[in-house]
């Protein structure tokens, strides 16, 4: 439920709502925007008077959510959330460009792809070192070490740096060197993974589940806000259809129906979504247009050598073209 204060509301007016709804048993979550300040409440909201409520001469009006994600809801928090990394921003109209190799591969192959992917125009480096293989069998990541030399590409080009946490017992190793926790699409449903992010002070790239709804990807967003985090970007990655001639279906629609739900940056990554490098530059451009806060692409200087996803990454020269045609295409907007 949310209720909507009045613009002339008072400091003292809105605290004496928030003290007679948390003297209720009541979660308060306060939203103050441009004119209007909003306030969230969570707990089982079914017992309330809405009229009551609505008598409150401060009061604009009382809503009910009928969503089950909350602090998500573009009813609790009008705005847009904007995620700020050092220089950077995500959300609202600035296009995040995040780039780097599916895994770290070698320091001399995060080198030059970070090198390349910066002069490029990407603001953020991206680079597994702990990766989630289908196959026990494939390269799994260099760990720790594939986090040191993260942090030696960050240290030359001043990039942030986004990387996956897998599991509950390299959390906080990976926590110390990330500048933005990835959290992937086989985890978005690991909800003891979910809470643990939820009680970090670093931003939560979390990427939708290759069979998750919208509701169950906002659900999973939820679990990280619940717990204290409200820095979380959510990430198109495309999902599981009937076609099998691209890796995933991109759900573009995902991104004006998140907007109009959640207040929370989305970002869409078309290298997952399609499996193929020719499609990126295309489906990169559409997410643009459809208004995406930013792309996140896998970017190899040897593709034909990579240890992981060598045929959906870009090679420099092709994702440096990407990044002009978007940037152009975002201008427009
Ligand atoms: C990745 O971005 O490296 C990745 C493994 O993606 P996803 O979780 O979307 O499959
Ligand atoms: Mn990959």
């Amino acid at each position: 439920m949310v209720i909507v204060m009045k613009p002339i509301a008072s400091q003292e007016d809105i605290g004496k709502i928030v003290e007679k709804m948390e003297n209720q048993g009541y979660r308060v979550h306060k939203s103050v925007g441009d004119n209007y300040c909003i306030l969230g409440l969570i707990g089982d909201t079914n017992k309330i008077d809405i009229s009551q409520l609505e008598a409150n001469a401060m009061v604009e009006k009382v809503l009910r959510v009928h969503h089950p994600f909350k602090l998500a809801s573009r009813l609790f928090h009008h705005d847009d959330t904007v995620i700020q990394v050092g220089d950077c921003k995500i959300g609202k109209g600035s296009l995040a460009i995040i780039a780097g190799p599916c895994a770290v591969e070698s320091e001399e192959q995060l080198m030059t792809i970070a090198r390349e992917v910066k002069k490029a125009g990407a603001q953020f480096l991206r680079g597994g070192a702990y990766k989630p293989r289908t196959s026990p069998y494939s390269f799994q990541g260099l760990g720790e070490e594939g986090l040191k030399i993260l942090r030696k590409a960050k240290e030359e080009t001043g990039m942030p740096i986004v990387t996956e946490v897998m599991s509950h017992e390299t959390f906080d190793v990976v926590e110390e060197y990330a500048d933005i926790l990835q959290i992937g699409a086989r985890n978005m449903q690991n909800f003891a993974l979910l809470k643990q992010a939820g009680k970090s002070s670093k931003p939560i790239l979390l990427k939708r589940g290759m069979s998750a709804t919208i509701e169950e990807f906002l659900m999973a967003a939820e679990y990280i806000m619940s717990e204290g985090n409200h820095q979380v970007i959510l990430c198109e990655r495309g999902i599981r259809t009937f076609e099998t001639y691209t890796r995933n279906t991109l759900d573009l629609s995902a991104i004006p129906v998140i907007k109009e739900l959640s207040h929370l940056p989305v970002i869409v990554d078309p290298s997952h979504a399609t499996g193929k490098w020719a499609m990126v530059e295309p489906l990169s451009k559409a997410a643009v247009a459809a208004g995406a806060d930013g792309l996140t692409i896998e970017v190899h200087h040897q593709p034909e050598l990579a240890l992981s996803d060598g045929g959906q990454s870009l090679k420099p020269e092709k994702f440096a073209k990407l990044v002009e045609s978007v940037y152009r295409i975002a201008s427009v907007y």
